[in-house]
């Protein structure tokens, strides 16, 4: 039988997403929403010319003039005063440009005398002023659906007249590590015993695709509590994600409760390295995946499929553009599987972390992505150019 390839699978996978519901969320709270929505601007913004410092609003002209002084701008406050050619109003940062003026000499290049000014300097047409809507125009697109909200989209979000934005919502996600091994963080270990870290990482790599984690723990392999774990985490979660238990063994019980539960089987097994186990299938609009245990699996494999899925289902684009770099030392290739390695980026070159067993966590400290190294023959040689899914 030939395994799908990791684009197949997730192909596979990206299919299956029915889109969440989109609400409105308050801009305050919408820091890496989905904007599921184009927005607008509702007016120019700014709104109004402006000056971009202190100083003098006037009419443009030579150096050396003397003006009077007839009023003050100030942000938020305009003069409500023009100015003509033998006149000055005193301008801040931001203040309205008067009528009549079409220029701001700076202070630092004024002699403020109290009732006049003398201009230092020739001021050309438009120094130092901002125009209406040279940020923002108005009814432009300033930001498209599927905008994943960065702190400056919120701003623009906000310039742009807008309180709330439409989003799709937060979507929710059960995680569960099986295993008679596992113990919990910090907990004292009795012989062939291990700390649970997929839980924590799993949850971490959730929460970092923008998902809210409803429930997350770990439970021992047995059939009985494997099936009533798994039916307690389908329970209000849109994404179930499982580690642990997945292949052939006589302890792993994962995917006879998924089936004894009603979660239909999408894919089992990928030509991936690691991670060949892994499987998805879904329960009406629910998405299941059940990762393999060891820790470098489970994370890879949540890279790969887990979180295009949260991505789709948020409206944004679910495959992350995949870097390309050069690999810095040459990497044997797996006959019959595509391998991910996690590599350090640096000028365009690729360098492994260091070992990559599945069970080496310490791989993916400083991983800026995974190169993926194609199957095939004998090895792939330093300076080859391999393409790189960010981590
Ligand atoms: P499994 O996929 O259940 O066969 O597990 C494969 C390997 O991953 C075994 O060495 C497990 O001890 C290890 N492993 C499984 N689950 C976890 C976990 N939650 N945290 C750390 N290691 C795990
Ligand atoms: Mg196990």
């Amino acid at each position: 039988m030939t395994l799908l390839s990791i684009d197949e699978a997730r192909a596979r996978v990206v299919a299956a997403v029915r889109p969440l519901e989109v609400e409105d969320v308050a801009l305050d709270g919408a820091l890496d929403r989905v904007l599921a929505e184009d927005v607008t601007a509702t007016a120019d913004v700014p709104g109004f010319a402006n000056s971009a410092m202190d100083g003098f609003a006037v009419r443009s002209g030579p150096a050396g003039r003397r003006l009077s002084i007839v009023g003050e701008s100030r942000a938020g406050a305009p003069a409500g005063v023009a100015v003509g050619d033998g006149t000055a109003v005193r301008i801040s940062t931001g203040g309205a440009l008067p009528d009549g003026a079409d220029a701001v000499l700076q202070l630092e290049l004024a002699d403020d005398a109290g009732d006049t000014v003398t201009l230092r300097d020739a001021v050309p047409p438009g120094r130092n002023v901002r125009d209406a809507g040279d940020d923002l125009r108005a009814g432009a697109t300033v930001l498209t659906a599927g905008t994943v909200l960065s702190p400056a989209a919120i701003g623009v979000a906000a310039a742009a007249g807008r309180a709330s934005v439409r989003c799709a919502r937060v979507p929710r996600v059960a995680v569960l590590a099986t295993g008679d091994e596992l113990r919990e963080p910090g907990a004292l270990l009795e012989p062939g015993q291990l700390h649970d870290s997929n839980a924590l990482t799993l949850t971490a790599l959730a929460r970092r695709a923008g998902a809210v984690v409803v429930s997350a723990g770990h439970v021992a392999d047995r059939q009985d509590a494997t099936r009533e774990a798994i039916a307690r985490a389908l329970e209000g979660a849109d994404v179930v994600v499982v580690s642990g238990g997945v292949s052939v063994g006589p302890h792993d019980h994962v995917k006879p409760a998924l089936t004894a539960l009603g979660v239909r089987e999408d894919f089992w097994r990928v030509a991936l390295r690691p991670g060949k186990p892994t499987w998805f299938g879904t329960r009406g609009a629910t998405l299941v995946f059940g990762l393999p245990g060891n820790p470098v699996s489970a994370m890879v494999t949540f890279l790969l499929f887990v979180r295009p899925a949260l991505a789709a289902l948020q409206g944004a684009s679910a495959v992350p553009e995949r870097l390309r770099a050069v690999l810095a030392v040459a990497l044997p290739r797996h006959a019959d599987r595509d391998e991910c390695v996690r590599v350090r980026l640096h000028d365009g070159r690729a360098t492994p972390t260091g070992p990559q067993g599945s069970h080496q966590l310490s791989s993916m400290l400083g991983a800026d992505g995974l190169a993926i190294v194609p199957r095939g023959e004998g090895e792939l040689p330093a300076g080859a150019e391999v393409e790189v899914e960010p981590a």
